[in-house]
């Protein structure tokens, strides 16, 4: 008999038959729990080779992945993984692994969703006309021509990639900021520029860059302070990326035309929150990823990354790829599935 092998889901949130028969196959145990704390979780997870988790909260410290002893794999239903300390996780050997792909669609369709309803006020011109206005909303809100447009993107990945081929066909300019990727540009249709450039001449700008120490912040006093009067600030990726204090203080003193955001600072948005008051923001509850379909791909992924790691494979997607694991871990490409 083979060993067995157990898995902890830390922060259950939905049915996991599908996850429990799939693992069960593979000789995995999945052990479901609700466990908000570190002390709750270490307790948990005393005898996890496998953790699973899903929350953007769920505090995969440095101190609980001291004590994960047999753990070999942590993997998480996202593509984000700030909430679980990497470095920590690199030191101890443990692969971390993601659901990179499983959401490219639903976001950059998310971020296309808000950045035109932005070019178009439509979110604006919807409530006027339940206010039982018919004429004058673009006398006082003049509309720009989509194709004479620039786009930003800031950050250039998988999201922000996807973003720009279904935004061509408005055949806008476009332009990305990423320090990792090489320009003058790419795939013929974005120009590579620097951050301070991009901000200065884009209309729109969209955010597709991961929460790290680097990120936090990025677009605060001093970006908003080089954006045009009309420009829109779309964020897709993490709250904390946007110093909200800035923002809003931009969208008060009319520095900036408006903002679109599936991601806010605190989540959810306080009832206090000045961010629902203005005409000129859009705000969706971080439901950027959602669809029946990325739920399904998920699923299906972080069961692969789980089954993967304790079979002596990597995962998919490892976010930690230079770690070296406790066990030693053959090429994803050679796992039978
Ligand atoms: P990705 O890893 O493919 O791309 C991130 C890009 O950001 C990379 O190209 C990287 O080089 C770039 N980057 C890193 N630091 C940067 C910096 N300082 N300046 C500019 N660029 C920088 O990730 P992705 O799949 O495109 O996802 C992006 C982010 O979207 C995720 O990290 C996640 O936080 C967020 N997200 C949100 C939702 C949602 O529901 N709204 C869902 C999935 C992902």
């Amino acid at each position: 008999m083979p060993p067995r092998f157990q898995a902890v889901n830390i922060d259950c949130n939905f049915d996991y038959t599908f996850e429990t028969a799939k693992l069960a196959a593979a000789g995995i145990d999945l052990v479901l729990r609700k466990s908000t704390t570190e002390d709750e979780i270490i307790q948990a997870c005393a005898d996890a080779d496998a953790v699973i988790l899903e929350g953007a909260k769920t505090p995969m410290t440095a101190r609980v992945i001291a004590a994960l002893p047999k753990c070999r794999i942590i993997a998480k239903y996202a593509v984000g993984v700030d909430n679980i300390d990497l470095p920590a996780a690199t030191a101890a050997g443990i692969v971390v692994a993601n659901a990179a792909d499983y959401c490219t669609e639903e976001v950059s369709d998310h971020a296309v969703a808000l950045i035109m309803a932005s070019a178009r006020k439509v979110m604006s011109m919807d409530r006027f006309v339940r206010r039982g206005e018919w004429a004058g909303f673009t006398k006082a809100n003049p509309l720009r021509r989509v194709s004479q447009l620039t786009l930003g993107l800031v950050g250039l990945g998988r999201i922000a990639r996807a973003t720009a081929r279904k935004m061509a066909g408005f055949q806008m300019r476009i332009l990305a900021a990423d320090p990792y990727v090489k320009g003058p540009s790419v795939d013929g249709v974005i120009e590579i520029v620097p951050l301070e450039r991009l901000l200065q001449e884009s209309d729109l700008i969209s955010i597709h860059v991961p929460l790290m120490p680097e990120t936090r912040g990025m677009i605060g006093t001093a970006a908003f302070k080089l954006m045009k009067p009309t420009a829109v600030v779309i964020n897709t990726s993490r709250g904390p990326v946007v110093e909200q204090e800035a923002l809003i203080t931009a969208l008060r003193e009319k520095r900036i035309g408006g903002a679109a955001l599936d991601v806010v600072a605190e989540e959810p948005l306080p009832a206090s929150s000045p961010l629902r008051d203005f005409d000129s923001v859009i705000l969706t509850p971080h439901t950027g990823a959602d669809s029946i379909d990325s739920m399904a791909h998920v699923r299906r992924t972080v069961v692969e990354s789980v089954s993967a790691g304790l079979a002596g494979y990597w995962p998919p997607f490892p976010v930690n790829a230079k770690v070296t694991p406790r066990a030693d871990l053959k090429p994803f490409a050679e796992y039978p599935r």
